[in-house]
């Protein structure tokens, strides 16, 4: 509102379906941003969950005073709910964390104090220790990390989205026009001052994650389609080994002709057949990826709505 106090931190909280907890987390979050004493927010970015979340979120907002809140249209993806919560932010600086206590608020006086300090444009809490996640999420986890970092040079590797950011970056990332934003590649992409600082993965405080192994293949295919066109190179290059390999089996078969052998080899046949099939396909799934990708950013459609909103001044109805 206009009339409020120009806060200097904002607190942003994409929430889907944790209408159970809330409650409890906005207490951590509120008791810790009032300890330091400095005028604040609290945006809740309702990503559509069809729980009670909003209703929560409303009641909630008559106890807390810095509650502003967004409720999305439909389920935009958490990227989009940062992205709306960081429009609306009016804070020297953003925290941008989940709302399961996943990220500890205890972190933010040491976040807030590191930025005081002038030390950093962006405090990024990176993970020490990961909750009990299985090992297949793990290991999932440390192979996305390691292919991030080859093929596209952006080492995000622990990173999580727990971050304090200075409003210059902030400016500049809402500047940055993706329709498929990755939010933790884009903060590292643009650079400036970073001090990070290590945390502890608490337990989820309620709920279950939303992740499942197709959203997160999603996201990693988002992520490196956003940030590395080697793929594609190496569509290339694979074209080129198989060129090799071709004219090396093209003398080989001619030779065996030449000696009067040449209805054996059957197998190769099939196994050359397979092999090339299945490469020619994994190559044009690569660049039907990076085409899907221009396919959306052409399109040019809004990366979220906005439903309903509580104590914004002004927000754009969809972006
Ligand atoms: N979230 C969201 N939209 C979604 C999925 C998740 O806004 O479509 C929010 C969720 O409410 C939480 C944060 O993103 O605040 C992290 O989600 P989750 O705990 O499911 O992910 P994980 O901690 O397993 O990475
Ligand atoms: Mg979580």
């Amino acid at each position: 509102m206009s009339d409020r106090q120009r806060p200097i931190l904002s607190a942003v909280l994409p929430v889907f379906q944790e209408g159970a907890h809330l409650g409890e987390m906005l207490a951590q979050v509120d008791r810790t941003l009032a300890d330091l004493n400095q005028p604040y927010e609290i945006i809740l970015i309702d990503d559509g969950s069809y729980d009670d979340t909003w209703s929560v979120i409303m009641e909630e907002s008559v106890r807390y005073p810095a509650i502003v809140a967004l409720q999305l249209s439909r389920n935009f993806g958490k990227e989009a709910a940062l992205l709306a919560g960081l429009r609306i932010a009016r804070g020297a600086a953003v925290i941008t964390m989940d709302a399961d206590l996943q990220h500890p608020p205890e972190l933010i006086p040491r976040m807030y104090e590191i930025w005081c300090r002038g030390d950093a444009d962006v405090v990024e809490a990176v993970k020490t220790f990961r909750g009990e996640e299985s090992l297949f999420y793990k290991t999932s986890a440390k192979l996305f990390y390691f292919v991030m970092n080859c093929i596209s040079g952006v080492n995000i590797a622990n990173s999580s989205d727990f971050k304090l950011i200075d409003r210059k970056v902030v400016i500049v990332l809402l500047t940055l026009a993706e329709r498929k934003p990755f939010f933790r590649g884009l903060t590292e992409w643009v650079g400036f001052r970073k001090v990070r600082i290590p945390f502890m993965v608490a337990e989820r405080i309620g709920g279950t994650s939303r992740w499942s192994f197709f959203s997160l293949t999603k996201l990693f295919i988002n992520a490196v389609t956003s940030f590395s066109t080697v793929p594609l190179s190496f569509v290339s290059l694979s074209g080129l080994v198989f060129l090799v390999f071709a004219l090396l089996l093209g003398c080989h078969t001619l030779y065996i002709y030449g000696s009067g052998r040449a209805v054996s080899g059957f197998t190769t046949v099939i196994l050359l057949i397979l092999i090339t099939g299945s490469w020619l396909m994994l190559c044009l799934g690569v660049v039907g990826e990076y085409l899907g990708r221009v396919f959306d950013e052409v399109k040019k459609r809004p990366r979220f709505i906005v439903r309903n909103t509580i104590n914004v001044s002004h927000v754009e109805d969809r972006d």
